[in-house]
């Protein structure tokens, strides 16, 4: 029961909650999650800053990853090597397999859910190819391996699972902001603080588990995909409380956002047949990766774009950006299987896809990113000693988390069914960690007066600097300065640009006190949080001296697995220093080869080539 008091924080008022398992998100992973806590009868909240279907995983277009085998021939095992390579030998391999082998069975549990898929002439799920997803280990041809619903695969899942959280009695706390997570002295979490944006009270959820699903931080850059909600507050959440982010250093570029909005054209359209053309006409995929051309992985379509256009093969008036042709494919095709695109396209881009190439550029899209959990959602606090160390009554699932499934660099479709298998597997764990005849763990007040503190000196800040104006110099140091290629000159000056405008923090200006809709507050927020991921992805990518999967350096241009393989781990004090220090990658598969599994010389790294 919800309870109000004063204790605490001074001047704010509180209403307290007890449940056994609070989520922060409701996208896909947010979702999936609460959804399963709440089948199990653990009694769940969930926090949401926006309402739920309008969370970014509704503007997922493309489609679902799994080894269905409905339109040709496929396996996990395939579907594990892609992942692997994809990743460029980042990614854990307990994790990925996990992933691979529970992708179908996931896929028709969202079936199941009601989540409406095209459907083959027979009535199977259709099928599309999807960058980077191959038969054969990696020999060829692509496979058709991506699940969709037309090209609004992200929409249909969603609406999907908030009915079904509902129907299963989960509770939702909708446009509440999340501030930080209360966190025991002895490193355990034990829930979560958020304030009601509607009507400006403050919320304290204690809980037995507390899961982050608070999706990505595209908005460090001035130019992304994402939704301007996607400012990695459970980044900043978990940076707060003492704890690493791992591999930030690796963002993904997607190669066909709409030149100049951003908006993205899905990977589905070069899927369907759509290719890529310089100012000479040249479909020049075809020169980097003569096997699978326009379905490269994104980190190596994007440079190769990028180099056309520094060769001064750019199209358009100032050369600075490439064409997609979908004009060739059947009018009929593209209203059937990319309505969507079809309508970005003539909003933001003045083109009609059955008639003219669309304009496009390699835009931010998605963190590698995140807060570092082993397969089923846990936090992970590495030691020296343990670097699989458990942080307790904490889980982490979607694009917040970081398993690691994506390593170095995502492969398209491969986001969604993360967000379903690990939202799943989250939830199976904490049916089993969590004690039902335990007493919900008291309120850490001394936490809660610390998150009070700096809730209030944030909106009272009276300095020269608005939100907005620092905002803009941080997107534009990362835009500029942790792009699709690196060079040490360049991250230096990033983290120099990104230290300085930390300093400048101290200084912001908030010029709207209110408790109530105050959005002044909210980005203030925001901002804080996503510095905590921009300072932490520049001094990653900084010490990273090799190029693998989306960090790509000129100065250090090949890929160095004897120093390299592992994973970065950045904390960051409240001064914005960040410590760096590694953790082993894991190289082992889940199952051995005699029970099944894949052999291990199958997925040892190699050059990656498409
Ligand atoms: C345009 C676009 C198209 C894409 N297409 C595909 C695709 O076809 N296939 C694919 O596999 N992947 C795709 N991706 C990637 C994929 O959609 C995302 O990685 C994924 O949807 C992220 O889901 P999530 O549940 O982790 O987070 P999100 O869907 O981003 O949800 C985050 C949730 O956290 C909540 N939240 C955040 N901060 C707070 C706070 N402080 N307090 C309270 N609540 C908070 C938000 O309200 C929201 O509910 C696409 C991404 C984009 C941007």
């Amino acid at each position: 029961m919800a309870e109000a008091s004063k204790a605490g924080g001074g001047a704010y008022e509180f209403v307290d909650h007890k449940f056994d398992v609070v989520v922060v998100g409701a996208g896909g992973a947010g979702l999936r999650a609460t959804l399963g806590m709440a089948e199990q009868g653990l009694k769940t909240a969930c926090i949401t800053k926006v309402f739920p279907t309008r969370s970014h995983t509704v503007a997922a277009q493309g489609g679902i990853a799994a080894s269905l085998q409905n339109m040709g021939p496929d396996n996990w095992q395939w579907h594990l090597y892609d992942t692997v390579k994809g990743s460029d030998w980042l990614g854990d391999v307990d994790a990925m397999e996990y992933l691979a082998r529970e992708a179908p069975a996931a896929v028709y549990e969202l079936e199941h859910y009601g989540v409406p898929f095209s459907r083959t002439e027979e009535g199977k799920i259709y099928q599309r190819p999807f960058g980077g997803h191959m038969q054969n280990f990696g020999e060829g041809p692509p496979v058709q391996r991506t699940c969709a619903a037309a090209d609004r695969t992200g929409h249909a899942i969603l609406h999907t699972l908030y009915g079904q959280s509902l129907k299963n009695n989960a509770q939702f706390f909708i446009e509440y902001f999340a501030l930080d997570l209360i966190m025991d002295d002895d490193g355990t979490c034990t829930g979560v603080v958020a304030w009601n944006l509607d009507d400006g009270t403050i919320h304290r959820f204690a809980a037995k588990m507390v899961v982050l699903a608070t999706g990505g931080y595209g908005r460090a850059y001035l130019s992304a995909t994402s939704a301007h909600t996607c400012t990695g507050d459970g980044n900043g959440m978990i940076a707060r409380a003492g704890l690493p982010l791992q591999d930030m250093e690796f963002v993904q570029f997607h190669p066909t956002g709409i030149y100049g909005a951003g908006c993205l054209i899905t990977e589905g359209a070069r899927g369907e047949g759509g290719y890529l053309v310089n100012s000479e006409g040249e479909r020049f995929m075809e020169r980097y990766a003569p096997s699978a051309k326009d379905l490269a992985s994104r980190d190596v379509v994007s440079r190769c774009m990028t180099m056309e256009i520094r060769d001064g093969r750019g199209v358009g008036k100032e050369k600075d950006h490439i064409f997609l042709h979908l004009d060739h494919l059947d009018p009929a095709v593209l209203a059937e299987r990319l309505p969507g695109i079809s309508e970005s396209a003539k909003i933001f881009a003045g083109v009609d896809v059955t008639r003219e190439p669309i304009p496009v550029l390699p835009t931010v899209h998605y963190n590698m990113g995140g807060i570092p959990t082993n397969y089923w959602g846990e936090v992970l606090n590495p030691t020296k000693d343990d670097p699989d160390r458990v942080t307790p009554g904490l889980m982490a699932v979607g694009e917040a988390g970081c398993a690691s499934v994506h390593g170095a660099n995502r492969l398209g479709s491969n986001s969604l069914i993360d967000l379903v298998v690990f939202g799943r597997a989250a939830a199976i764990r904490a049916g089993e960690v969590i004690d039902r005849a335990a007493a919900i763990p008291a309120i850490n007040e001394k936490a809660v007066d610390k998150i009070m503190d700096r809730f209030d000196r944030t909106r009272h800040a009276d300095g020269g600097s608005p939100t907005a104006v620092l905002r803009d110099k941080m997107q534009r140091a990362m835009q500029e300065d942790a792009a699709v290629f690196r060079t040490q000159a360049s991250l230096e000056q990033g983290c120099k640009r990104i230290s300085a405008i930390w300093g400048e923090l101290a200084d912001i200006k908030v010029f709207d006190r209110s408790m109530i809709w105050n959005s002044d507050l909210v980005e203030t927020l925001e901002l804080e949080n996503l510095m905590a991921c921009a300072i932490t992805t520049v001094y990653g990518a900084e010490a990273r001296k090799e190029s693998r999967g989306a960090h790509a350096r000129e100065d250090f241009s090949e890929r160095d697995d004897k120093t390299w393989r592992q994973h970065t781990l950045a904390r960051l004090n409240d001064k914005g220093k960040v410590t760096l220090s590694y953790r082993p990658v894991h190289t082992e598969p889940l199952l051995e080869e005699k029970d099944g599994g894949i052999a291990l010389t199958k997925i040892a790294p190699k050059a990656r080539v498409y």
